[in-house]
């Protein structure tokens, strides 16, 4: 899932300050996943806002409202109504939907009310971590279905650094496993690591952020 958390009281504070209405928009899928952006964070949110806004001497109306999905043009527009009552928004989604309602919104300025951090899994309650940098040339077939993107603090293809703990730590984060260690692990237990050994063609980094924008177009599915 797409995970993020939520952005200082105060950077908010900043951005609504001069608004008279605006409306706070939730996201019912990724980030309700991550408590970060859903019914439930827009139900708390709103009320800190209002009186942190309220403490600054500043008085904003906070509308609420949460969507299924703000990555999701069928769903953005389900807030046409009551965007003509406010005079900005807040979006509790990841970047991808504060751009949907900006772009659908374009007259009113949209803020991002959180950091989009990563493509995560949640390990255990309270900790999510990355798992996927959407990279565009998919390694996970070669490195034992572990990211050395994502999960690398230098995202090497050919791992470990040479800085890993004794006990299998991250030279760089010490609470996060080297996953160069945990590929040669889980290759050992496969009783596979001849396999790293073998020489790998260039990852291919063209897809990558590096490479400028990103679009995936699939004639198959175009009218
Ligand atoms: S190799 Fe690339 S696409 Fe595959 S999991 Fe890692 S970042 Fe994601
Ligand atoms: S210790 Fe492991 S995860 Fe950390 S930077 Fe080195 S190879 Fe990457």
């Amino acid at each position: 899932m797409i995970i993020a958390e939520w952005k200082p009281i105060p950077e908010l504070v900043s951005m609504l300050k001069g608004h008279k209405s605006v409306l706070l928009v939730g996201c019912a899928t990724c980030v309700a996943e991550c408590a970060a952006g859903g019914e439930r964070e827009v139900e708390t949110l709103a009320p800190l806002l209002r009186m942190a806004l309220k403490t600054e001497g500043v008085s904003v109306e906070i509308k609420r409202k949460t969507i299924e999905r703000q990555c999701e043009w069928e769903f953005v527009e389900a807030l046409a109504g009551e965007i003509e009552e406010v005079d900005a928004v807040l979006s509790i989604a990841c970047g991808i939907g504060v751009q949907a309602l900006s772009e659908r919104f374009a007259h009113l300025p949209v803020y991002p009310g959180v950091n989009t951090t990563s493509l995560a899994i949640r390990e255990q309650p309270g900790l999510w971590t990355a798992r996927c940098a959407a990279c565009g040339d998919c390694v996970l077939g070669e490195t034992f279905g572990l990211c050395p993107v994502a999960r690398c603090a230098k995202s090497l293809m050919n791992g470990p650094c040479g800085g890993t703990r004794h006990n299998g730590m991250c030279e760089v984060d010490e609470n996060v496993e080297c996953v160069w260690n945990l590929i040669y692990e889980r290759a050992k237990a496969r009783g596979e690591l001849q396999k790293l050994y073998e020489v790998r063609r260039a990852k291919n980094w063209s897809n990558s952020a590096h490479g400028g924008p990103k679009r995936m177009l699939r004639e198959d599915l175009r009218p």
